[in-house]
């Protein structure tokens, strides 16, 4: 995949592009930059609207995907399948996320990691998790009352929790549940659109779109009008 050049985003209290305080995610993506000099291999930013109603919590970028792109789900397998649903939904204004530039648009709609940088084998230590669970943080304080939140897997469940001041010990995660936040927020459980769970069919489409049943007739119940 090759990367054009663009502007870095700029630090905020939700994302750092030099953020290094992971030192072991910091080196290996030092070493993947060497291997794949087109790659992003940066933090990679929250994508979508500052203000939307729907977050959807990723557990962390894809080594062929978001780490090469620099957007998230864009340009791997996971995000075949939450850009189809999230388009049928009205949160997408395209069905595909191929490349940064590809002039996708999300509506009232914003997707995140629970972790910002590639980690070796998907797998992000607990205390990396935490680490960047305050970039998390100063991004769920931005939605509003009455809005909604996709965890995808239990990592992503867990950190939302922990970014939100809940424990999450009180709140189980289950592919399907819904756990009431307060301010008539809900967490909606699934489980991550992964190449193996949906190869697997552990997630099927149908099951991806229950989800996101609940997650339209919250948002048309919290605003009192349909989408
Ligand atoms: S994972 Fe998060 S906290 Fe860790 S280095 Fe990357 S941006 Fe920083």
């Amino acid at each position: 995949m090759i990367v054009p050049d663009r502007r870095i985003p700029a630090t905020t209290a939700a994302y750092d592009p030099a953020c290094r305080r992971c030192e072991r995610l910091a080196e290996f993506l030092a070493a993947v930059h060497s291997e794949h000099p087109a790659y992003w291999c940066k933090p990679v930013p929250p994508f979508g609207v500052a203000t939307a109603r729907l977050v959807i919590v990723g557990l962390a970028p894809g080594m062929h995907g978001a780490n090469a792109s620099g957007r998230p789900f864009t340009g791997d397998h996971a995000g075949i399948l939450l850009y189809e649903t999230l388009h049928a939904y009205g949160f997408a204004s395209q069905p595909e996320g191929a490349a940064f530039d590809d002039g996708l648009r999300l509506v009232d709609c914003r997707i995140t990691n629970a972790v910002k940088c590639l980690p070796p084998g998907n797998k992000p230590t607990p205390g990396e998790v935490r680490l960047c669970g305050d970039y998390l943080a100063a991004d769920l304080a931005c939605l509003p009352d009455g809005g909604a939140i996709v965890a995808l897997g239990r990592i992503a469940h867990d950190a939302t929790l922990r970014a939100l001041s809940f424990k999450p010990g009180d709140f189980a995660f289950g592919h399907g549940k819904q756990h009431a936040l307060g301010r008539a927020r809900v967490l909606f459980d699934s489980y991550h659109c992964s190449r193996y769970n949906t190869n697997t069919r552990r997630l099927t489409p149908a099951m991806f779109r229950g989800v996101f049943d609940g997650v339209a007739a919250h948002l048309a119940w919290s605003t009192g009008s349909d989408r």
